[in-house]
């Protein structure tokens, strides 16, 4: 990983906003800057230096995974340890991501620091490291590109288990275990199984409700490797299907691959939404079609970009973002066909190649 390229990538962010040091506490953010991934941990960016602050818990690991950062152990929460080092370091500006740091959180750095400099050290920026995050280099698309095939590979797995009178409980049990024998350090969110008439829930947890002999069963599911989160949501329908919910599948399939083809650098991710809602809207079905088309991915499950409606930033090379428009029509059935895509200079490419043809078990 190229940690000084993008510790490069934020200062001159913060020097093209008139700041003298940058203050970075969410923890996903001081893994991407420095490599270091322990609990409690701030990261200092000014003229030109790092300074990673933790605690004794973590003196081998922040030696190991932060190299090229200075590491101070302190006691203290290393938010107020970081708060307190900026002080004295005699900065004018320090930013801090106001779209994380709760008012509670904030209130306590401002009381880490001495009262003459209260009002005006800590400038509120709009998500620094989350806008640089959602281009990925070269290390992260690799990371990311694994974690989607292994992702594929379960589902691919699953389709030989998948069976009417199993529990979804069952189906989440059984694909976690299997994730973890492959490798995956974790799910990337709590696994998605919705069945028969539960399939009309867009986040339908894996319930104790038994596969329907006839019925969708949506699987939404992801693995963690090596910090980085692959997303993919496949609906299989288990015996003889009713002819609307053979409707429905063809043309939430045709929005999701409608929305995939218009992926491209330049377009809007507005533009992206709309070409798998007015697919939806052409079937009557756009009112069942209840969230946004897509998010990015990588160190979290949804980073920037988001892909909704009106949204008038363009995509470019590098980001990976999630395709995944669904029609749930409560009662009676729902489904969501979701890939993962990453933006190329020339387009796009599926990073998620599982079959997403109609499959009947
Ligand atoms: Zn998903
Ligand atoms: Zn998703």
């Amino acid at each position: 990983m190229n940690y000084k390229a993008r510790k490069r990538a934020a200062s001159q962010w913060m020097k093209r906003s008139g700041l003298d040091a940058l203050l970075i506490t969410h923890l996903p953010d001081v893994r991407y800057l420095c490599g270091f991934t322990g609990s409690n941990a701030a990261l200092v960016l000014t003229g030109g230096k790092s300074v990673l602050f933790t605690d004794g818990r973590y003196i081998q690991q922040a030696k190991e995974e932060a190299g090229g950062t200075k590491v101070v152990i302190e006691k203290k929460s290393a938010v107020t340890a970081a708060c307190e080092w900026v002080a004295d370091s005699g900065v004018a500006s320090c930013g801090f991501d106001a779209s994380i740091t709760t008012v509670a959180a904030l209130e306590g750095m401002r009381k880490a620091i001495p009262a003459k400099v209260r009002r005006r050290l800590f400038v509120a920026s709009d998500a620094p490291v989350a806008t640089l995050r959602q281009v990925k280099d070269e290390d992260e698309i690799q990371k990311l590109r694994q974690a989607a095939k292994l992702g594929c590979s379960l589902f691919d797995g699953m389709l030989e288990y998948l069976r009417p009178g199993l529990t979804e409980i069952d189906v989440a049990a059984t694909l976690e275990y299997r994730a973890r024998q492959a490798g995956a350090e974790a799910m990337s969110f709590e696994t998605i199984v919705a069945s028969g008439p539960r399939s009309a829930m867009p986040h339908g947890r894996a319930s104790t409700a038994k596969l329907p002999r006839r019925g969708f069963v949506t699987l939404d599911f992801g693995v963690v490797l090596d910090g980085y989160m692959s997303d993919m949501t496949r609906t299989v329908h288990l015996g003889k299907a009713q002819p609307e919910e053979r409707d429905v599948y063809d043309a939430v399939l045709e929005a999701q691959e409608a929305a995939v083809a218009a992926v491209a650098p330049g377009v809007s991710a507005g533009e992206i939404d709309e070409a798998a809602r007015s697919v939806l809207r052409r079937a009557g079905l756009d009112r069942w079609f209840t969230h946004s088309t897509g998010h990015g991915v990588g160190l979290e499950i949804h980073e920037l970009p988001r892909l909704a409606a009106k949204q008038t930033q363009k995509l470019e090379p590098g980001m990976v973002i999630t395709i995944e428009p669904g029609v749930y029509m409560p009662g009676k059935f729902g489904l969501r066909i979701e890939d993962m895509v990453l933006v190329t200079s020339e387009g796009h490419e599926i990073l998620t190649p599982s079959v997403k043809a109609w499959i009947e078990l």
